[in-house]
């Protein structure tokens, strides 16, 4: 018989699957606003908000009051769709507030990768046609739909077949977009590439993408999971190609903390679930009432306050403070950065290093030379100062 693990770490890497070799694996004690602590009494300033969930911060006293009024009234009550609860609607219709004419609809699910399945069910369903079009180096979800319009093959070959005719283009790359013609249902793609490293694409592209699926009827599907709620300077990164997509998907920050995502779509599309077969696509927990409470917070932070407006500025101070002659190039929209190094060895020791010091960066899953700051929109001029000081003497330290 195998002796008891005893440790915390031991017991998290003998009874939950492992997803890495070296996980960061802090012990987490409490996190509020920008800072994680640890059962050890170290604090650490999170600049990657759980990986673009918590732009409003760790536990944000609007979440955590809506949440506990959820609490007192009802949990699960039904699989989505068939009760009226209030946090759903009241979601939904705050949504569509904010979201211009043909993106009024919502169907709530439980994740991102979910919400692309949906997403890529409907283009199918709508258009009569089967071929997908996705980016290179995208990342879209780890449920096989969601990965099979991944551009990342070393995230695929082991689990292949995944669906069948999905096709490829170089993402922000016009010639390209002659691979979209009249048998593709939907093309989807994140209007700012995240995990590929912040990549970001021209006005121009966007708007000849938009044009090209409108000319051959192919739905264009908006993977706004990474890029939404505000952390590139506008509630949804579409806005500022002057586009928008037949269908959104969002997730991550959405839900403030909780888990959440969503799709959405005209009224007219999503009709289509109803018939035919009817039941065209369910979940159980999608949008759940605590989750959309928390979801239904956060959005109206987010509209009330001024955080949105800010962004861009705080994005700047990060991108003017971190001027380090190992830094290669920070690729930036809002606070949405990737600081790009020479080698992954280096950004290997720059994030070891600005985490023993009490920050936390991470990596990208398709850019090894660079990594990730997507910090709090709640983080204040003082903790950026902060922060880029401790990230300029990690790579001061590269030279010792
Ligand atoms: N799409 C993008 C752009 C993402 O960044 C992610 C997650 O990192 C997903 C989809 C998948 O979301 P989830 O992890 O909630 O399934």
């Amino acid at each position: 018989m195998k002796t008891k693990a005893s440790s915390a770490a031991d017991r998290f890497l003998t009874y939950l699957s492992p997803t890495s070799p070296h996980p960061l694996a802090i012990e987490v004690d409490k996190a509020e606003g920008l800072y994680i602590w640890d059962t050890a009494g170290k604090r650490y300033m999170d600049l990657v908000s759980g990986i673009a969930v918590c732009n409003l911060g760790h536990r944000h006293p609007a979440v955590i009051k809506a949440l506990e009024n959820q609490l007192g009234k009802y949990l699960h009550v039904m699989p989505y769709g068939e009760l009226i609860q209030g946090p759903q609607v009241d979601l939904a219709e705050r949504l569509a507030e904010i979201l211009p004419e043909g993106l009024e609809c919502s169907y709530l699910v439980n994740s991102g990768a979910e919400a692309i399945e949906a997403a890529l069910k409907l283009a199918k369903r709508a258009t009569g046609r089967t071929k997908l079009v996705a980016c290179h180096r995208s990342y879209h979800g780890s449920t096989h739909g969601a990965l099979s319009v991944t551009g990342n093959e070393r995230k695929k070959y082991h689990v292949r077949p995944l669906l069948p005719d999905v096709h490829f283009m170089r993402f922000n790359v016009h010639q390209d977009l002659t691979i979209i013609d009249e048998d593709t249902a939907g093309v989807v793609i994140e209007p700012i590439q995240g995990d590929a490293g912040v990549r970001i694409p021209e006005v121009s592209y966007m708007k000849a993408l938009r044009e090209r699926c409108d000319e051959v009827g192919a739905l264009l599907i908006m993977d706004e999971i990474q890029t939404g709620m505000g952390r590139t300077g506008a509630m949804f990164a579409f806005e500022h190609f002057g586009i928008q997509p037949d269908i959104l998907c969002l997730a991550k920050a959405l839900g403030g903390g909780m888990p959440i995502g969503a799709f959405i779509a005209s009224q007219e599309l999503m009709q289509l679930w109803t018939h035919d077969p009817m039941l065209g696509h369910i979940t159980t927990f999608g949008g759940h009432p605590v989750n959309c409470a928390a979801a239904l917070a956060t959005v109206n932070v987010l509209r009330e306050s001024d955080l949105i407006c800010f962004v861009e500025e705080k994005g700047a101070l990060f991108e003017s403070l971190l001027t380090h002659l190992a830094i290669k190039e920070i690729r930036r929209k809002g606070l949405m950065m990737a600081v790009e190094f020479a080698s992954p060895e280096i950004v290997q020791q720059v994030v070891t290093r600005c985490l023993e010091k009490g920050v936390i960066t991470f990596w990208f899953l398709s850019d090894p030379v660079s990594f990730r700051l997507q910090p709090p929109l709640i983080i204040t001029e003082e903790e950026i100062r902060e922060a880029c000081g401790i990230i300029m003497d990690c790579c001061q330290d590269l030279d010792k």
